[in-house]
């Protein structure tokens, strides 16, 4: 596998040289070398992206949405490569590297699919008037990312801004750059033009903050950390360019009494296991009614005794992304464990290499503690019971996020009265975590704003413009 990547500005790698290390989590080895960029990469690269504009956004939307699905045949086709690739980055599980793949492609297959849907309407006003609106693309945008999901993440953003009729100039994370850099050529030669999806790699504060400050950039597309979104927040309110902030989450999985506690017992580990809890939509707060907390913690701790870590097959948990993570993980772990709550960690031997985390549960927690209001992004879940329903709400929304929620009950009525009156933006039942491309995703609170995924996210890479055209009422 090539070990060492530049930058990939008007169709082609180029640029610095590789200064910068990724590592790989499962035996903390350099994985790659990529470039390190820095405000004129960034200028290069925003250069290419105005000179692409004008061929891209005025190609017919089906030929343009033509374009992308033929992406998503590609990437489909190299998806043992890019598997891969974001298996030496992340250290992922091969089923859940594999998945991730084939849920990037389908981000270039659905917004494909559907870009010749981005119309305007006609607005009546009468008879001496013809009015009608229509949505452009808005030119060049930023797309800022995270190291969790890398690929799915990336075209979750890229795929609608596309779509849309925009370019891109995309900064993945510097600890996981390179699947970016191969799905952008893989692209290329699927037929995107040149110019038209580039990748600066570099640190936030190198590239991130100089493509949000950029004067050619006028969207930004940033997932990742509050902290970052809101130096991000101050650049772009400072430009007055609209930003999507896809952010952080502490979401809340509700259990009612009359659920069935197996699916729910094994949707609460999925919910806080999956990619080792470093998903954004984590259920990192089990809120259980009082009558089978005791039943739900035994099946839980049933649960906990089977897990593996992947140890050469495929198959099993796999490691925290980057070690400063691992550390934070486990600084979380200690700080809980000294202010009284009680740990119940999964067996299994870790692995002696790498940044491995135990599946942990911690009970006897209250709702001040630190684990049970900030996100943990690790494979950690805190449990607290409720005795009713009014509670139960209470409990969810005492959260400075609001991404999602989940909620577990036989009862219809009680499934949408608790999902009416819970705050986040997308609440799962009976199910946790539900993902598609198809639905809108976003956050409620300080989980963010704007919207991914869905048809409601081509609409957020556009911007819309009133045509108000007089009739004359004289014949001549
Ligand atoms: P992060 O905020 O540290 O970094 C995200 C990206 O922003 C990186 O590319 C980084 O280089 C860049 N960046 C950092 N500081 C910057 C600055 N000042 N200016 C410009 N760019 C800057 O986040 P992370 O640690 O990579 O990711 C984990 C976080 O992402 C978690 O909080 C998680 O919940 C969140 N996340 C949210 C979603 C969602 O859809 N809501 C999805 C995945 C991850």
């Amino acid at each position: 596998m090539q070990s060492t990547w530049s930058h990939f500005i008007g169709g082609a790698y180029t640029g610095d040289t590789a200064a910068l290390h990724e590592y790989d989590p499962r035996s903390a080895a350099v994985s790659f070398a990529i470039a390190a960029g820095d405000a004129a990469t960034v200028d290069a690269a925003v250069a290419h992206a105005k000179q692409a504009l004008a061929g891209w956004r005025t190609t017919k939307p089906l030929a343009r949405g033509r374009v992308l699905v033929a992406v998503a045949a590609a990437i489909r086709a190299n998806a043992a490569r890019m598997s891969a690739i974001e298996r030496a980055e992340t250290g992922k599980p091969l089923p859940v590297s594999l998945a991730e793949v084939e849920v990037t492609a389908q981000y270039f297959e659905f917004y494909g699919g559907i870009a010749p849907l981005v119309h305007g309407e006609s607005i009546p006003l009468g008879p001496d008037y013809h009015s009608y609106s229509i949505r452009e693309p808005f030119g060049v945008v930023g797309i800022i990312l995270p190291w969790n999901s890398p690929l799915t993440q990336a075209a979750r953003g890229i795929a609608p801004a596309l779509a849309a009729g925009n370019t891109v100039v995309a900064k993945p994370s510097e600890f996981t750059s390179v699947g970016l850099l191969a799905l952008a050529a893989i692209a290329g030669e699927a037929g995107l033009p040149a110019g038209v999806l580039n990748v600066v790699t570099g640190t936030g504060e190198a590239v991130g903050a100089p493509l949000v400050a950029h004067p050619d950039v006028r969207k930004v597309a940033f997932t990742g950390s509050l902290r970052a979104g809101q130096a991000i927040g101050h650049i772009a309110a400072d430009r007055v360019i609209p930003l999507t902030l896809e952010l952080g989450g502490k979401s809340p999985n509700i259990v009612f009494a009359d659920a069935d506690l197996d699916k729910a017992a094994a949707g609460a580990m999925t919910g806080f296991t999956l990619n080792s809890g470093q998903i954004c939509v984590a259920g990192s707060r089990l809120l259980v009614e009082a009558s089978v907390h005791d039943a739900l913690i035994e099946k839980l701790t049933a649960r906990l005794g089977a897990v593996r870590f992947e140890t050469g097959d495929g198959h099993g948990l796999g490691p925290i992304i980057t070690r400063a993570q691992y550390d934070r993980v486990q600084s979380m772990l200690r700080a809980a464990a000294e202010q009284g709550a009680c740990a119940l960690t999964a067996p299994a031997p870790l692995p002696d290499a790498g940044w491995y985390v135990a599946p942990t549960i911690l009970v006897d927690v209250t709702p001040s503690m630190a684990v049970a209001r900030e996100e943990v992004f690790g494979p950690v879940m805190t449990v607290m019971r409720f005795d009713t329903e009014a509670q139960a709400i209470a409990m969810a929304n005492d959260t400075n996020y609001g991404l999602v929620a989940g909620l577990w009950t036989a009862s219809l009525d009680r499934a949408h009265r608790v999902a009416a009156q819970i705050e986040a933006g997308q609440v799962f039942v009976n199910e946790f975590p539900s993902g598609t491309v198809e639905t809108s995703f976003g956050g409620f609170k300080q989980s963010g704003y704007g919207r991914e995924k869905g048809i409601e996210a081509l609409h957020h890479y556009t911007q819309s413009k009133t045509v108000i055209m007089r009739i004359a009422k004289d014949v001549p």
